[in-house]
């Protein structure tokens, strides 16, 4: 491998065994015994330091006369700096001669002996034996060229599975390119792949059926990897390394899906992260990002599997090392996180799934750290200048690891620390409002919310809520307190409330923090955010905008109404939930939303809802949906439906509550 300033990828920047036929000259007399040998016992260890090969006469001279013949057409400053390099073994130890010297000091010219490959020794200025030499040169030819391959697949791999969603976003912005577009959603981007299935979950919870336009790039993601990982493949015999070409084929396999696996962490990670840059640069949502990162993830898993299946057919010896066995950890890691993060999992205990996720993560990392760095040992290279560049790859995913978490630090320290106002609407439902905070009534946004008093032993648990400003509801008409709980809250405190901005929360308790919110009226709360759902630019661009909300889902719609100025708004929620549509009810009274229909106890048929919009004759319209994951299929189902029959072009937003 080729030294350098920085760690670069081989075939981008970085060149290894270069000049090929010096380091194949080297190599073809390194292992031969000098006569400053030393025996370390009677038994053939022997080892060769370097400063007997940088004495040794017969070594260099014979190393000199090999790189001269095999070497024509190579500048004699290159060999030169090769040789100064390479040529005892160790950087720190200069041999007594340089390239030209030694080369001088051939004799006769050329040498009388010509070493045949069973040779041992190197007593004389000798001619190399032409197998040797051919097997180091066919070996690391191959090696060299496989890794440059692959590298190049993987660099290809990383910038099409990150650069797809850009192209795809930026063609929208080119002329015409939108009306094309429109035509294909209903087709492509909002059916689902299996049946109507989408939020709600496949049967067995075997996990959400992508859209088919997330299919498409899944199954565009997956034939690159395959396609990737089956080509290009060069076995060069006879070979120094390799006993035969079967042997070299299957270690090919066990680098290529090695190198690919680690170029798939960092977009692993990207695609996970909260503060994906992608999600600025593409009209793409965090759950579509969330749901490719569970593909790649497979991906990743699978290259790991592969890599170690593929080692223990070649280089099974080297199983007792540590290296291997760091590496075997973290392929068991990467199977085990891809089960433990099954929709079952996610579903039976979101925050077992999510510690135990970071856990593995980082677990996986590390593995694959000491698993690199120790086989480099293990070759003689190190850190950071004699390396093969796979290093990079976890440089970059740590990176991108680390932003995130650095973010999302910042936002949570912008906001602040912040008392909120817990009100109980009754029936499991809860108003938070948490003053002092000026989001402005951007729709589609949504928070993530730090309650550490509600669990002191997780206090950075946090979850996801949609963002209501303030304003938009009003101040709540119920008490927000009791003194049996904390105090209630003078008048003025409420008169304090209402000069200021803020934003409300509205929650369904479930069954895990969310169940501890109670009346209070100071509860210490931090926010995260606030982060964008998707694009809502389309959205708010069409001649009428249908929100759809079932129960709670009613949240992440109100600020739409405030944004647009032809809204029709449809909220069906249980009996239960009356305290809920009192305090959502006076947010709906305003001029933008020209009709509304709100049911209590009974469900409308969304599709008819649909059916009637593009039987108006709007030329767009926009629908988004928030809801239980019946509704959101259904609408979704509707919306295709409706897109493909008739004249009117629909956007959809489905925003579903759960990732
Ligand atoms: C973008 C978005 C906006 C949301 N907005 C609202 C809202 O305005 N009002 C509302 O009542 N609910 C909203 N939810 C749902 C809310 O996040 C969950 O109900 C809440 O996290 C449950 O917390 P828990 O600990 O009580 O849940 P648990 O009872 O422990 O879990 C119930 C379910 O909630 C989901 N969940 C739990 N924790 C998380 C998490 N950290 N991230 C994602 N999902 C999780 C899981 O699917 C889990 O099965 C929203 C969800 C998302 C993804």
């Amino acid at each position: 491998m080729a030294p350098g300033a920085l760690a670069l990828l081989e075939g981008f920047g970085r060149t290894s065994y270069d000049p090929l036929c010096a380091e194949s000259c080297l190599r073809s007399f390194t292992s031969l015994m000098l006569p400053c040998t030393n025996m370390e016992d009677g038994m053939g260890m022997m080892s060769t330091p370097p400063s007997c090969r940088a004495q040794s006469t017969p070594f260099l001279t014979s190393v000199a006369w090999c790189m001269s013949d095999k070497c024509v057409g190579v500048p004699a400053s290159k060999l030169e700096a090769y040789w100064e390099d390479w040529v005892t073994g160790d950087k720190g130890v200069q041999p007594k001669w340089t390239f030209s010297e030694a080369l001088a000091n051939v004799d006769p010219r050329p040498p009388k002996a010509q070493l045949n490959s069973s040779d041992t020794t190197l007593n004389a200025t000798s001619i190399v034996a032409p197998t040797t030499y051919l097997s180091q040169w066919n070996v690391l030819g191959a090696v060299r060229d496989e890794t440059a391959i692959e590298s190049k697949y993987s660099v290809s791999l990383v910038v099409i599975t990150v650069g797809l969603p850009v192209v795809i976003t930026w063609l929208g912005y080119l002329p015409w390119i939108p009306i094309v577009f429109d035509k294909l959603k209903p087709y492509v981007v909002y059916p689902s792949t299996i049946g109507t299935y989408s939020v709600r979950p496949l049967p067995f919870l075997l996990g959400n059926a992508p859209t088919t336009g997330q299919g498409i790039f899944i199954a565009l993601f997956i034939v690159l990897n395959v396609v990737f990982t089956a080509v290009e493949y060069h076995v060069r015999q006879p070979s120094a390394w390799f006993a035969n070409g079967w042997h070299e084929l299957i270690a090919y396999l066990l680098y290529r899906t090695g190198s690919f696996a680690f170029a798939l962490l960092p977009v692993l990670l990207l695609f996970s992260s909260r503060n994906n840059v992608l999600m600025w640069l593409t009209n793409w949502s965090h759950s579509t990002y969330l749901l490719l990162h569970r593909w790649v993830g497979r991906m990743f898993a699978l290259y790991a599997v592969l890599h170690s299946i593929f080692g223990l057919l070649t280089y099974k010896e080297y199983e007792d090392t540590v290296w291997w066995k760091w590496g075997a950890a973290a392929t068991v890691f990467s199977v085990v996180i891809c089960l433990g993060g099954g929709l079952y999992v996610r579903r039976a205990n979101y925050e077992i799934f999510l510690v135990s996720h970071i856990v593995l993560a980082v677990l996986i990392v590390v593995g694959c750290w000491h698993h690199l760095v120790l086989w480099y040992e293990s070759m003689g290279m190190h850190l950071p200048d004699y390396t093969s560049g796979y290093e990079d790859w976890l440089y970059t995913a740590i990176a991108v690891w680390f932003a995130d978490r650095l973010v999302r630090g910042i936002r949570v320290l912008k906001s602040g620390i912040r008392r909120s106002v817990v009100t109980d609407l009754g029936s499991g439902y809860v108003r938070v409002d948490i003053p002092g905070i000026r989001w402005g009534v951007e729709p589609g946004n949504h928070v993530y919310v730090y309650f550490p008093t509600l669990s002191p032993l997780r206090p950075w648990e946090n979850h996801p809520f949609s963002i209501v400003p303030t304003a938009i509801l009003g101040q709540s008409n119920r008490p927000s307190s009791t003194s049996e709980f904390s105090g209630s809250p003078s008048p003025s405190a409420h008169r304090d409330e209402e000069k200021q901005a803020g934003v409300t929360l509205l929650i369904k308790k479930s069954a895990g923090i969310t169940k501890h919110l109670e009346r209070h009226s100071g509860l210490l709360t931090l926010l995260e955010g606030p982060y964008p759902n998707g694009d809502s630019k389309d959205l708010l661009r069409c001649d009428r905008l249908v929100l759809i909300a079932g129960g709670i889902g009613i949240t992440s719609l109100l600020p739409w109404a405030y944004n647009h100025w032809n809204v029709r708004v449809v909220w069906s929620v249980k009996d239960s939930a009356a305290g809920l549509v009192d305090e959502v009810k006076g947010a709906l009274d305003t001029s933008s939303i020209t009709q509304k229909d709100i049911r209590i106890g009974n469900r409308f048929n969304a599709s008819e809802i649909i059916e009637e919009e593009a039987s108006v004759g709007w030329h767009k319209v926009g629908v988004i949906v928030s809801g239980p994951g019946s509704l959101c299929d259904e609408v979704r189902a509707a919306v295709s439906l409706a897109g493909r029959a008739g004249q009117t072009k629909f956007n959809l937003d489905v925003d579903a509550y759960s990732w």
